[in-house]
Formats: C-alpha cells, sequence, structure tokens
C-alpha cells in the first residue's frame, strides 16, 4: 500500500510520481507512441492508481473514475436491453437509483434481494440473469453476504459475481479471493481517506471483462483526472494505519452506544451477537469503522445532528474526520419509503463514520447529545 504498484520509477528517484497534467503526447514519428496518446485513454498518473489498486485487489487490472457511480455505471453496461440482474436490497441509494431510474428504460431489469440469504437468491434467478451485486457490509444496514457461496452459486450458473467493496477495502476484504469477478469502489471514501477527492474504481480478474470494461471506460469518458488519481495514491500510502485507527476508534463507540440509553439497536458487524459475526471472520480481516444505530425517540435524531461538533453531520464516509449521515433523508432518500422501513432505514436510523479522532472526544461529542 505504500510503494503503490511497485512497477513505477523515474529518471529522477522522486518518491512520490509526478502528476502527468497533460491532456495529450508526443508522437515521435508516423505510428509511434510511447504509450501515451491522449489522457482520457490512458495517463500515467491514472494508471499508476489502476495499477495499485489491482495489485491491492488481486485482480487482473484496475480503471480509476471519476466518482464511485462511473465506475458503477460502467459496471452496469456490461447489461444488454432485455437482461437481469440480483442486487442486494440493502445497498447504496445512488445504486440503486442508477438501476432503478436509469437503466430499466432501457431495458435492463433489476431485482433487489436479501444478499445474506442464498436461498433468496436462487429463487429470483431467472433464464435472462446475467450477474448478481452485492455490498457487504451493506449500506446502510452493516448485512455480511457470504461472498465465497454467493460466487460459487453464480460460477455455476454462468453469472458475474460483482462486490462493491468501499465499506471494508483490500485491507480488510479481497472478495477476488473468494470468486468474485469484479470489485468496485467509491474511491472517495477510505481509499481517498480526507474527505478531500471524488474517484470510482474497478477491478476485474478476467481479461475479457477488463477489455468490456475499458472500452466503456475510453468510449464514455469518466476517467479520473491525473491530480485526483494522485490525491487517491496518496491516500492509499496510508490506508492501513488509518483503518487500524478507525477500527479502534468505532469498537469503543459501537460498545458505548449500546450502552447507550438513548439508543435502541446498534449494528456493527464485529458484535459477536451480529447475524454476519461468523461470515465476516472467514472473509474479512477487520470490521471496519462504520456504524448504524436507530435511537429511541425520533426526537433525538435532530438533537444530535444539530448539537455534534467534533463528529460531523454529512454525507460521505471513510475519511479521517468522523461523520453522521441520516440515511432516511440524505444517502438513501431516492429509495422508496415502503422499501427502506423493510430494510430498517427507518426516521431513527443514524449511520456513523467513524474517524481518527481521539475516541474519548467522540464519545462526549455524542454523549452530549444522547445522554
Ligand atoms: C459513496 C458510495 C458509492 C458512490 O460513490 P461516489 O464516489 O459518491 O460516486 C457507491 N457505493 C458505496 C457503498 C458508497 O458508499
Amino acid at each position: 500500500m505504500v510503494h503503490g504498484s511497485g512497477e513505477w520509477e523515474d529518471q529522477t528517484g522522486c518518491i512520490s510520481i509526478p502528476i502527468y497534467q497533460s491532456a495529450t503526447f508526443k508522437h515521435k514519428g508516423l505510428n509511434q507512441s510511447t504509450g501515451y496518446d491522449y489522457s482520457r485513454l490512458q495517463n500515467p498518473t491514472r494508471e499508476e492508481l489502476e495499477k495499485t489498486i489491482a495489485k491491492l485487489e488481486g485482480g487482473k487490472e484496475g480503471l480509476a473514475f471519476s466518482t464511485g457511480m462511473a465506475a458503477i455505471d460502467c459496471v452496469a453496461r456490461l447489461l444488454k436491453p432485455g437482461e437481469h440482474i440480483i442486487i442486494s436490497d440493502d445497498l447504496y441509494g445512488g445504486t440503486y437509483r442508477l438501476f432503478e431510474d436509469v437503466y430499466k428504460v432501457y431495458g435492463i431489469e433489476s431485482t433487489y434481494v436479501d444478499t445474506t440469504d442464498l436461498e433468496k437468491i436462487t429463487m429470483e434467478l431467472k433464464d435472462n440473469t446475467k450477474a448478481i451485486y452485492m455490498e457487504t457490509p451493506s449500506n446502510p444496514m452493516m448485512k455480511v453476504s457470504d461472498i465465497g457461496k454467493i460466487s460459487a452459486l453464480a460460477k455455476e450458473k454462468g453469472l458475474i459475481t460483482i462486490v462493491d467493496n468501499t465499506f471494508l477495502t483490500p485491507y480488510f476484504q479481497r472478495p477476488m479471493d473468494f470468486g468474485a469477478d469484479i470489485v468496485v469502489h467509491s474511491g472517495t471514501k477510505f481509499l481517498g481517506g480526507h474527505n478531500d477527492t471524488l474517484a470510482g474504481l474497478l477491478v476485474a480478474s478476467r481479461e475479457d471483462l477488463i477489455e468490456k470494461l475499458r472500452f466503456t471506460q475510453v468510449s464514455i469518458g469518466a476517467t479520473l483526472s491525473p491530480f485526483d488519481s494522485w490525491l487517491i495514491l496518496r491516500g492509499i500510502k496510508t490506508l492501513a494505519i488509518r483503518l487500524e485507527k478507525q477500527q479502534e476508534n468505532a469498537k469503543h463507540i459501537a460498545l458505548w452506544l449500546k450502552n447507550c440509553d438513548a439508543v435502541e439497536k446498534v449494528y456493527y458487524p464485529g458484535f459477536k451477537e451480529h447475524e454476519g459475526y461468523e461470515i465476516s471472520l472467514k472473509q474479512t480481516s477487520g470490521f471496519g469503522s462504520i456504524i448504524s444505530f436507530t435511537v429511541k425517540e425520533k426526537k433525538a435524531i435532530g438533537k444530535v445532528l444539530e448539537e455534534v461538533e467534533i463528529v460531523t453531520f454529512a454525507e460521505s464516509l471513510g475519511g479521517v474526520e468522523s461523520l453522521i449521515t441520516y440515511p432516511y433523508l440524505q444517502t438513501h432518500a431516492s429509495i422508496p419509503e415502503e422499501i427502506r422501513n423493510r430494510m430498517g432505514v427507518t426516521d431513527k436510523l443514524l449511520r456513523l463514520s467513524v474517524g481518527i479522532e481521539n475516541v474519548n472526544d467522540i464519545i462526549y461529542d455524542l454523549s452530549k447529545s444522547l445522554n
């Protein structure tokens, strides 16, 4: 993580890769190319990030996009009209919106399934099913799906398995080790890690998939800029220590919340009683630092969101700064109320992304409005 792909070097000996802020590249002669022609197609800084994420995820090649949604959009385009995809029912609201409100009209069918239940997935398979898309742990209910079992089922049926690995990153979870074909990331979150850059990343395990995905990436053009590629590379250098510290803080805070009178239920996969605990032990090396919890009284929501001082009331997650969000009206607002309620994304749910601040400061900050 600290040294990136390990493949890159230049004559100056610089430790940090330069930001190749060039839109285009000079040709020495007819039919000659340095390997770089135009930055939508290839750019050395972006390429280093693409190689780095591929190496970290254990995939063949990586691709970097301007946002996480652009990366997910690129994956969605693997499907043709008339084809069907199974998607985790508890999932980032933007991904739901993409499949429901953008791709449905183009004839791409999607079914939202509780992917923690293999039987439910099997029941929803159709002749035209092409792929299974899951988030694990899921956003925001922290449900854990068994990547190995789902990938095995998908292989048997000839389907592509796609995992959104934003919440744990390859530091804690490598879906390809368990058979996933494609891993997607919102690089905006833990990989960037500083709440200052938007980015999306994709890694595929197979050459045929990479070829299609890269073609779509450069044709559509939502590629990551050289500067933003550099920022994500810089973020990745400290991924390990940030995630360790964030997780350590999160474990304390999850316990504290569990014992807090105003709190009804805490969703954190690091609890032994969490439904996905055993699967987590099998497929991850950590539980991460996202905690969702419900409060007993709805009026506590506004109080917490307005009174926090160290924790910030803002969308997003994964950065060094602790953020708290209200999924019901923010990240998951585009999901119909009935589905939100069924999933547990109610008007009493808060999602906390724990940062690297002093843990006692965070707890004190929350305690002022929760106690
Ligand atoms: C934020 C997020 C996305 C979307 O990424 P952007 O960078 O905001 O486009 C997708 N999946 C998950 C799990 C996310 O948290």
